[in-house]
């Protein structure tokens, strides 16, 4: 591909005087250098483009980096190494380095973090999502029949069973659980929320926002700090639909606070003849997540009387994203059946990921094979052996470290009070932001929280089989292999 060199020098001299110009260095020696089209490909990162964009693609932009370099070679510029050509192959193929979804470590203690996608999957929802992708299946076919089945009650059965409800269905997400309930049940009549509960979640999630786009009207009740039940009583009128109750994932409120609880609420709903829906959102991800959460689980939120109650599969069950609608049949029958349910309804990848956990919810003993309940039982005494032995396998390749106290949390919005005591890797560094930006460079990814004086990696949330692909990306980033 260098038949360049005779080239090279001639564009090296000054077309007017025919000398040499003030000579940047070697562009002949330089253009030899420049690797051919198969070896850049043959790099590592080259290759996982191309398992990422398919090789026709990559192999067009690496030729077109490769002519690029010719020419600024030959403009006199100096050359690129590796690194610098691999990133312009990534700017050619269109985005990052490597696809711009893929899988990264979280070394963050937040058990669903929300910008790394929440809950990881079992290794059986897992297969299960894998096992419904690649294949047809029975998303909309009623095998009893052979006639054309309703996806919105395909998994109905084990939602009743997780959550003692008489009839469920399952959106996209938790928001669009309570935007479809609020249009089913609400438009064009008034929903009652209380002041303290007019929330936004996050991620552009807020109550009154959500009901105006289901076109019902909100009328606040009570004050920020407590709400009675008398004050939905007065409230209420022939134009009411529903009293709305939100749980307030990510904040608390202390002191002179107070609300009534769901089975009082839903007594003087019944007495007032309008329905009561309940957003339990986040709240739970198993009795582990102590007391407060069991009380606003989905089982304990429908015995205690709500006619509808809304949830989020990632964050209350430890599924994939989803949205879970449970409650009173002919409720759940008004929701399911109105034209946004068609809109918002879940895909069969999702209802896969749920399918696999809710069962995992119902047997006995399976429970601990949901990720996020797993981690949230670790102790740390296991924990600290686990960096214990990270910082020896570091030491081995003259990489200095540490175990050090660490506090992680639930995360999702899910509860602001509990944190989890963990225990972290702590690799001391002058230049913290550097290096937790060059493990979240590096491959895997890496997400470590930087200190003053150290990045530290909070071993919680570092699934079991990523143990040596995080010790690779450490040494990678601390510049040893
Ligand atoms: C998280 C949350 C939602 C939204 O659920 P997504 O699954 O994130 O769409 C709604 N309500 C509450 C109370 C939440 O905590």
């Amino acid at each position: 591909m260098l038949a360049a060199p005779k080239r090279a020098r001639r564009d090296r001299l000054d077309p007017v005087a025919g000398e040499a110009i003030a000579a940047p260095a070697a562009p002949a020696a330089a253009l030899r250098a420049v690797p051919a089209v198969g070896a850049l490909l043959a790099l590592p990162e080259a290759r996982r483009l191309v398992e990422g964009f398919g090789h026709p693609r990559v192999r067009a932009a690496a030729r077109q980096v490769l002519a690029d370099e010719r020419l600024r070679l030959r403009a006199g510029r100096p050359p690129r190494g590796p690194g610098q050509l691999l990133r312009a192959l990534a700017a050619g193929v269109g985005t990052g380095l490597t696809p711009p979804l893929r899988r990264v470590v979280n070394g963050t203690g937040i058990l669903l973090h929300t910008n790394l996608g929440r809950a990881p999957l079992s290794a059986a929802a897992a297969a299960a999502v894998a096992e419904v992708a690649a294949g047809y299946s029975t998303l909309e076919l009623d095998l009893g029949t052979g006639r054309r089945g309703d996806r919105r009650s395909l998994l109905e059965a084990l939602l009743c069973q997780v959550t003692g409800a008489q009839a469920a269905t399952v959106v996209n997400n938790g928001a669009a659980a309570v935007l479809l309930a609020c249009a089913a049940l609400g438009q064009g009549r008034a929903v009652l929320v209380s002041r303290g509960e007019a929330i936004e979640i996050g991620g552009g999630f807020r109550v009154p926002e959500i009901l105006a786009c289901a076109g019902a009207q909100l009328v606040d009740v009570g004050t920020t700090n407590r709400t009675r039940v008398d004050d939905y009583r007065r409230a209420s009128g022939p134009d009411t639909a529903a009293w709305l109750r939100v749980h307030p994932s990510n904040f608390r409120s202390i002191g002179f606070v107070g609300r009534p609880s769901v089975a009082e609420l839903a007594a003087a709903a019944r007495a007032a003849d309008v329905l009561l829906l309940v957003d339990a959102g986040s709240g739970l991800v198993g009795p582990a997540a102590g007391p407060t959460a069991l009380e606003e689980s989905l089982p304990a939120l429908v015995a205690a009387g709500a006619d509808l109650v809304m949830g989020s599969g990632d964050k209350l069950l430890g599924a994939g994203q989803a949205g879970i609608l449970a409650g009173r049949g002919p409720v759940v029958e008004r929701v399911a059946r109105h034209p946004l349910a068609r809109a918002l309804r879940a895909d069969k990848l999702q209802l896969a990921a749920l399918q696999a956990t809710l069962l995992a919810h119902v047997t006995p003993g399976r429970r601990a094979e949901i990720p996020v309940l797993r981690m949230l039982a670790l102790e740390p005494e296991a924990l600290a052996r686990r960096v214990d032995r990270w910082v020896a396998a570091l030491a081995r390749d003259g990489i200095a470290a540490e175990a050090t106290p660490a506090v992680g949390a639930i995360g999702g919005g899910t509860t602001p009070g509990p944190q989890l005591p963990s225990v972290a890797l702590r690799l001391p560094t002058a230049r913290p932001a550097r290096l937790r930006t060059r493990l979240l460079a590096g491959e895997p990814a890496v997400l470590a929280r930087a200190a003053a004086d150290a990045v530290t990696i909070d071993a919680r949330t570092v699934l079991p089989d990523e143990d040596g692909p995080l010790l690779a990306a450490v040494r990678r980033a601390s510049g040893h292999g």
